[in-house]
């Protein structure tokens, strides 16, 4: 299974990628959470790349389309779940995206977005911390991703599910619309 997780701030994202990456027995591969750790480690180029995730930039295509690749490089055959990639056309364009056999819409007004970004604000992510990093994330979703998910929408393997629900029961709203074999267990 090879599954692709996209959303607005706030929708859900990294919350679903654990459950369903432990669905699957696959390996969890999150753009953001990627980004933020090379944030901390990747020595002269780390504090302009701080500067863009705190400001709610998207970081440019090659550097994500590399962490990306190296993720999967590691990550073997059996596939994976990926939440927050791809982000836009472009990234839609390299090469493990085009194998992906499902994408996941995590469907959320914006003021639900915003109001859970600000619930957690508190804990520890810079953009979470700053309102116009927000909007701008909720801007470039716009502009950006739906593009994408027309795309996915159009090959058919967009699965749109209502966000607003309980953990548990956007879980199991997935698994119910997702065109494969539900695993056991
Ligand atoms: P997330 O954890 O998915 O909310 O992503 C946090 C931030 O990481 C985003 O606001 C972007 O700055 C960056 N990011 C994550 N995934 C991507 C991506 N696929 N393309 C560009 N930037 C990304």
């Amino acid at each position: 299974m090879r599954l692709a997780l996209l959303g607005k701030p706030g929708a859900g994202k990294g919350t679903q990628g654990v459950r369903l990456a432990r669905h699957f027995g696959v390996p969890l591969i999150s753009t953001g959470e990627l980004l933020r750790h090379r944030a901390y480690t990747d020595g002269a180029a780390a504090g302009e790349l701080a500067e863009l995730l705190a400001r709610g930039e998207l970081v440019p295509d090659d550097l994500v389309v590399s962490v990306v690749n190296e993720s999967l490089a590691a990550s073997g055959a059996g596939g994976y779940v990926i939440d927050g990639f791809p982000r836009t056309l472009s990234q839609a364009r390299h090469a493990a995206a085009p194998t992906l056999d499902a994408v996941v819409h995590l469907a959320v007004p914006d003021d639900v977005a915003l109001s859970r970004v600000a619930e957690r604000a508190g804990a520890g992510r810079a953009d979470d911390a700053r309102r116009d990093a927000t909007a701008r994330r909720l801007r470039s979703f716009h502009d950006d991703t739906e593009p994408v998910l027309e795309l996915y929408r159009r090959r058919g393997i967009l699965t749109t599910v209502d966000g607003t629900q309980p953990p548990e029961q956007v879980t199991e709203a997935i698994l119910q619309a997702l065109p494969v074999p539900r695993a056991s267990g």
